[in-house]
C-alpha cells in the first residue's frame, strides 16, 4: 500500500503573524493547506481581511467550525462564561475541530512564533501533528514579519487600529479599553456580549471580565479612556519616535501570557 502523504497544514488567526507566514511560506510549501477556525463570534475585520489574504494567496482558506456552536456549548455549561481559567470555548471551537480537520493523517503545522518571543503556542498532543517555527528557524523578528506584511501589500488588519488582538467580539482576554472600543466600533456586539452576562434566569451572573460586568465597566468609560490615555503618554516618552499604533499595541506585549495560544497563532 504506498504511504500516506503527509500534510502541511497552517492555521491563520486573522492576526499579523499567521498572516505573515502564510505569506513567507507561499512559494516555499507549494501543498499547503490553510484553515481558519471559526467560532461564528469574529470580529467583521477578521472575516473581511482573511478574505482580502485568500485573494492574495490565490487558495482557499478552509474555515472549521464545531458541530455544534458557541451558544450551545454555553447551554452546556450551565451559561457559565469561558475564562482564561476555564478556556471551554477554546477546547470546543477551536482545537477539537482542528484535531478533526487532521483525523489521523501524519501533518506538519506550521505556527508563526517569532524569534524574540518567549512562548511555545499551542501545541497539539496528538502525535501525528508535527509542529515547526519556520520564523524561529530563520531567526525572524516583530520588525521582519511587519516588513512582510508591508511588501504584500495587504496591510494590517483594521482592527488594529483599537484592539490588539483577533479573536472573538467577547474575548476575554481584551483590556478595558479594548471594551470601551468595541462599545464604540460595534455598539451591535458590544450590546450583545453584554446580554450574555445576564440571560440566566435563576439569577446568576457571570462576567467577561471578573470584576465587573459590562454595563458596569462601560459607566465609567471616561475614567478608563483617561487611564488609557495616561498610560499611551507614558508610553511615548518611554518609546520615543514610534507610531502611536505600535505604542497601543505594545501596551499589551505580544509575549504576554493574557492571551489564547491557539486563537492566536
Ligand atoms: S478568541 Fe477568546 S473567546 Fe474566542 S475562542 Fe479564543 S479564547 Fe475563547
Amino acid at each position: 500500500m504506498p504511504e500516506k502523504k503527509v500534510r502541511h497544514i497552517l492555521g491563520l488567526s486573522g492576526g499579523k503573524d499567521s498572516t505573515a507566514l502564510a505569506i513567507f511560506l507561499r512559494d516555499k510549501v507549494p501543498d499547503i493547506e490553510y484553515f481558519f477556525c471559526d467560532t461564528h463570534k469574529e470580529l467583521p475585520e477578521t472575516y473581511s481581511y482573511l478574505k482580502k489574504l485568500e485573494i492574495l494567496l490565490g487558495k482557499k482558506i478552509e474555515m472549521l467550525e464545531a458541530d455544534r456552536g458557541f451558544d450551545h456549548w454555553l447551554s452546556v455549561y450551565s451559561g457559565f462564561l469561558p475564562s482564561p481559567q476555564a478556556r471551554w470555548c477554546t477546547k470546543q471551537l477551536k482545537i477539537l475541530p482542528l484535531e478533526k480537520f487532521i483525523g489521523e493523517d501524519n501533518a506538519v503545522s506550521y505556527i508563526a512564533i517569532r524569534a524574540d518571543e518567549d512562548r511555545v503556542g499551542y501545541i497539539s498532543t496528538k502525535l501525528n501533528i508535527k509542529p515547526v517555527f519556520p520564523f524561529m528557524r530563520e531567526g525572524l523578528v516583530k520588525k521582519d514579519i511587519l516588513r512582510i506584511i508591508e511588501e504584500s501589500g495587504i496591510g494590517m488588519p483594521a482592527y488594529y487600529s483599537w484592539r490588539s488582538r483577533s479573536g472573538c467580539y467577547f474575548c476575554f482576554f481584551q483590556r478595558k479599553i479594548e471594551w470601551v472600543r468595541l462599545s464604540e466600533i460595534h455598539p451591535e456586539l458590544f450590546e450583545k456580549a453584554a446580554r450574555y452576562e445576564q440571560e440566566h434566569s435563576d439569577g446568576r451572573k457571570y462576567y467577561w471580565n471578573q470584576e465587573e460586568s459590562l454595563r458596569e465597566l462601560i459607566e465609567r468609560k471616561e475614567q478608563i479612556i483617561a487611564d488609557h490615555h495616561r498610560l499611551m503618554n507614558k508610553k511615548k516618552k518611554d518609546l520615543p519616535n514610534r507610531p502611536l499604533i505600535e505604542i497601543f499595541n505594545s501596551e499589551l506585549d505580544d509575549e504576554s501570557e493574557d492571551f489564547c495560544f491557539v486563537c492566536n497563532l
